[in-house]
């Protein structure tokens, strides 16, 4: 058996048990195994096909967005594999790795200087939607604002776990920057069985999460920084506010004791079932995005510090559970 083509190997990530010590099933779906090495292979391959249904993109043009993470490695992925140009703007904050491997699959990288607000004309979003008024045939995703990222992972995301977990999840904790992954899959859960929890995870000094006063962090790619119809809140029945140390420290604890290399927004999710494990009962199936992998922040060095220097308390983790 094998995948017709690389774009239709998008999906059928494995569902694997965490060993943390709960009464419930907790499962973190490896999101990071897609071909692109993120969840975000599923919502950009979707925007672009229904792009290419309506007309808006066509043999011989060129794709283009603001993503200083894996939005626009999928799309340079898919890009390639469907023969059209790609440019992405990014943040000068862009990880080493992220510009590296955009270039990798090709793909023409407008590097910008970070700017306070996306509508500032020298930000990441204005200079892509410039660039896209002036190149003919050209088609933006965005991301942050097309709804159809969220109905990506309703169709894609949402159907598989339903599937995976034959009706049996009860509660879905997801990463939310844009939204779109804990909206689009949180909605298509709930319609299926309207008591599944649906939990976003947010940055706790986000904009979303302070009200308007958002500091800075370190979590790449979490954090509800834009008012956007993308996010639906009326799915969502708790935000989980998480720092920086609270995520960074479930990295280290999930690479060096469990083998998971997961990249920052998964430790915050981690960090967020952690939160929420002493509300989990016996019968409960919980499913967990694993969204991307740590080899895209090893330049950061968040794995190396050793782990008993770890704060984390051991009576979260069940011990004797490690080879499940
Ligand atoms: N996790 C990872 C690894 C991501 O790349 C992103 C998006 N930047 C998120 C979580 C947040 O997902 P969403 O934009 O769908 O809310």
């Amino acid at each position: 058996m094998y995948a017709s083509s690389l774009l239709s190997a998008i999906g059928n990530t494995p569902l694997v048990k965490l060993p943390f010590k709960s009464p419930a099933t907790i499962l973190a779906k490896l999101e990071y195994l897609n071909p692109g090495g993120s969840m975000k292979d599923r919502s950009a391959l979707y925007m672009v096909e229904q792009a290419e249904k309506r007309g808006d993109l066509k043999p011989g043009g060129t794709i283009i967005d603001a993503s200083s993470g894996n939005h626009g490695i999928a799309l340079a992925m898919i890009g390639a594999a469907k023969g059209y140009r790609v440019v992405i703007s990014v943040s000068q904050k862009c990880s080493k790795e992220k510009y590296q491997t955009l270039l990798a699959y090709g793909a023409e990288v407008l590097v910008c200087p970070p700017t306070d607000f996306i509508e500032h004309p020298d930000s990441y979003h204005s200079q892509a939607k410039a660039l896209l008024a002036k190149t003919p045939n050209s088609f933006m995703p965005n991301q942050y604002f097309n709804i159809e990222n969220a109905h990506g992972h309703y169709h894609l995301l949402g159907t598989e776990i339903w599937k995976q977990t034959e009706g049996k999840i009860t509660h879905f904790f997801a990463g939310t920057g844009t939204g779109g992954t804990v909206s689009g899959a949180g909605r298509y859960l709930k319609e299926q069985n309207p008591d599944v929890k649906v939990y976003g995870i947010d940055a706790a000094t986000s904009f979303h999460a302070t009200n308007g006063n958002p500091k800075p962090y370190k979590i790449e790619g979490l954090g509800i920084d834009f008012d956007s119809d993308v996010i639906d809140y009326s799915v969502i029945n708790e935000l989980i506010n998480i720092t920086d140390p609270e995520a960074l420290d479930m990295l280290k604890v999930l690479a060096h004791q469990y083998g998971f290399l997961v990249g920052p927004t998964t430790g915050a999710v981690a960090a967020a079932v952690q939160k929420k494990l002493s509300e989990f009962k016996e019968g409960d199936l919980v499913v967990a995005i694993f969204g991307d992998s740590g080899r895209a922040y090893l330049s950061k060095n968040f794995y190396s510090e050793p782990v008993d220097q770890i704060t984390l308390s051991p009576r979260i983790i069940d011990q004797s559970n490690q080879t499940l």
